[in-house]
Parts: structure tokens; C-alpha cells; sequence
């Protein structure tokens, strides 16, 4: 059994009877949840199907009082967003409500571009991202881990860096693994969840022939530590920026920002900025800085927005608690 404060639930549970609970994994029209009780499956209502990118790994819900079905999707407080598959334009929910996304990239097949991508994708959706160098033992070279800055480095197989890896994942967190395929993001989490390390009770469904079959989850506690978000989806990543192909148009101003001294870098003051230091030296018209800024304004002014939203929410339950 968890608690609420395990699961990472914002607030208390409402007291109308509703239960609080936490996607655990998304199938088309139902997804398997954590309640305080246990592991639930939970029909979902079709005007849920086309949210934000749809529901997603992490999302909490409502379900109802009595009816295992989905009455309420809270908003997030952080969202990671791929182009959802097809010719279509428009993002797919990979994982909500993460606090920090772990981009695992091996020493031996590393590409800045790529990587670019990602940590754009996640300061995006407002989780904070950090790179961790895996498979230390085949050789980091010291070219590798200055262009990567790496927050970790770590190998599976040695276990080196392990338990720093395991010290990001406190109680009460919930973070992400991404990747691509054949980094060594699986030796990773399995090393971090153990062999019988994933949430008791699997979530057991009961299907139409009446037969029990264990679904695939991808929410994991990790022993002694936070939940953890796997999501084999992730391999063929595409992510979703707002403004459509955003990150190809920027491509410029992060080659330089990958140099910047601070991951964060808004390239307004900070010392250390390889973006104005390139502006500076007629590396990169003033003009791309000036547009990037803007962009990031935008950036920005969404994910207050959606902290806004959380805000309220907590408020609202607060008042709705004091008020009965
Ligand atoms: P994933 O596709 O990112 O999940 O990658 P896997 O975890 O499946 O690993 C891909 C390959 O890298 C496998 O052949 C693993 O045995 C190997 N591998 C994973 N971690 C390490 C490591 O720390 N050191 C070495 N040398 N090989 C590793
Ligand atoms: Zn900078």
C-alpha cells in the first residue's frame, strides 16, 4: 500500500469521496492506476482522450466514489511532450507530474543535437533535466564528459555512480528515464529498482474471458526512494516543442549554449555565456539571440501558467476541506 504523500499527490484527498490516484500505465479507453487501496483499474471518459496530449504515466486523477472510472484529471505541475506518431502536428503525453528527467546517454554514442533536443523538451514542460553519462566503464574520455557536463557518471556494471544516481531519487519525487535505444537506460533502472524491487500487488486485470493477465507498468517505486518513470515509448523519440519545429530553427543558438557554463543559461548576464560570447566575437547574429530570447519568454510565461493552474487547485482543496 502507499500513501498520498508517497504516490506525490497534491493535497489532501477530497472528502467527497472521490479517490485520489496515479497513472500507472495508458491503454486506449482505461488505465491502471494507484489508489491508497491498492492498484485499480480505471475506465476513462472520451473527453479525457484528447487533453494536453492525452493522459498520461504520472497523471493524477479522481476517480469516482464508488465507479472505477477517471472523473477528474488534476492539472500537472510538469509535463514531457513528444510529437505524437503520424503526419499530424500535434504533442502526445509521455509522462506528468515528473520532477526530474534523468537523459541517459552512453559514452561510447554520444550526439549533442540529440541531446539538445531532449533537455529542450523537458525545461519545456518544466521538469528539470540532467544528463548521466552511462557505461563509464568502456571510457568517458575527458572530450566527452566537458562537452556533455555530465551530472553523473555512471555504469551498471561497475556500479559506479550508482548511489549518487539512487541520492537524486529521494522519497516524495518522482522522476523519468529517457533515452535512446541501446544507452544502457534499462541496466540502469533495473539496477535502481532490483530484481522484485517493482510495487507490490501488479496490477491485475480481469478481461473478457475471464482470465487474469498482468499488465505492463511503467510507474515504479524505487526502493527505499521515489517512483520512477520508465516509458519504452521513449526510444523513437520525437519531442514536442511549442511552435512546431522550434528546436530545428534554434539549432544555431544551442550548438553555442551547449558551451554556456550554466545548463540554464538565459544568455541575458550570467558569466561563462558561450552565446553572447558568440554574438560578441560575429559567430551568431543578434538577431537569433534576440528571437531565442523571445521564444524562451514564451516558453516560460506557459509553464507558469500551468504552475498557476496547480496553485489553484491546492488552493481550491484547501478551501473545500476547511469549508465542511
Ligand atoms: P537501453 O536500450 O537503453 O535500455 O539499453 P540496455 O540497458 O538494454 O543496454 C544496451 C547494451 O549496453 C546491452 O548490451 C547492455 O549489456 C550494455 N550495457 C548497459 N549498461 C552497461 C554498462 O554500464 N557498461 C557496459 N559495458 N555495457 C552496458
Ligand atoms: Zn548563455
Amino acid at each position: 500500500m502507499v500513501t498520498l504523500e508517497e504516490l506525490g499527490f497534491p493535497g489532501p484527498a477530497p472528502d467527497d469521496g472521490r479517490r485520489p490516484a496515479r497513472v500507472a500505465s495508458v491503454h486506449a479507453v482505461r488505465v491502471d492506476v494507484w489508489t491508497t487501496a491498492g492498484p485499480v483499474q480505471a475506465s476513462l471518459r472520451s473527453r479525457f482522450l484528447r487533453i494536453d496530449g492525452g493522459v498520461a504515466v504520472g497523471d493524477f486523477v479522481l476517480l469516482g466514489a464508488t465507479e472505477d472510472v477517471v472523473e477528474e484529471v488534476l492539472p500537472r505541475r510538469t509535463v514531457f511532450l513528444r510529437q505524437a506518431a503520424g503526419d499530424r502536428s500535434e504533442p502526445q503525453a509521455i509522462a506528468a507530474n515528473v520532477d526530474r528527467v534523468f537523459v541517459v546517454t552512453s559514452a561510447e554514442d554520444w550526439n549533442l543535437r540529440r541531446l539538445e533536443r531532449y533537455l529542450v523538451a523537458i525545461a519545456t514542460g518544466g521538469a528539470e533535466a540532467q544528463i548521466v553519462l552511462s557505461k563509464s566503464d568502456l571510457g568517458a574520455d575527458v572530450e566527452t564528459t566537458d562537452a556533455l557536463a555530465p551530472s553523473l557518471v555512471t555504469s551498471a556494471k561497475t556500479g559506479a555512480g550508482l548511489d549518487e544516481l539512487r541520492a537524486r531519487i529521494p522519497r516524495g519525487m518522482t522522476v523519468a528515464f529517457v533515452g535512446s535505444s541501446g544507452v544502457g537506460k534499462s541496466a540502469l533502472v533495473n539496477v535502481l529498482l532490483g530484481r522484485d524491487a517493482q510495487l507490490e500487488g501488479a496490477v491485475r486485470a480481469h478481461d473478457g474471458r475471464g482470465r487474469h493477465t498482468t499488465t505492463r507498468r511503467e510507474l515504479f517505486a524505487v526502493p527505499g526512494g521515489g517512483l520512477l518513470i520508465d516509458t519504452p515509448g521513449m526510444r523513437e523519440l520525437k519531442p514536442w516543442l511549442p511552435g512546431g519545429e522550434v528546436d530545428d530553427a534554434f539549432d544555431d543558438v544551442a550548438s553555442h549554449a551547449a558551451r554556456c557554463r550554466y545548463r540554464d543559461c538565459a544568455h541575458e548576464s550570467e558569466p561563462g555565456c558561450a552565446v553572447r560570447e558568440a554574438v560578441a566575437a560575429g559567430d551568431l547574429a543578434p538577431e537569433r539571440l534576440e528571437a531565442w530570447r523571445k521564444l524562451a519568454r514564451e516558453r516560460s510565461t506557459q509553464v507558469d501558467k500551468s504552475k498557476q493552474r496547480t496553485a489553484t487547485l491546492a488552493l481550491r482543496k484547501r478551501l473545500r476541506e476547511k469549508g465542511n
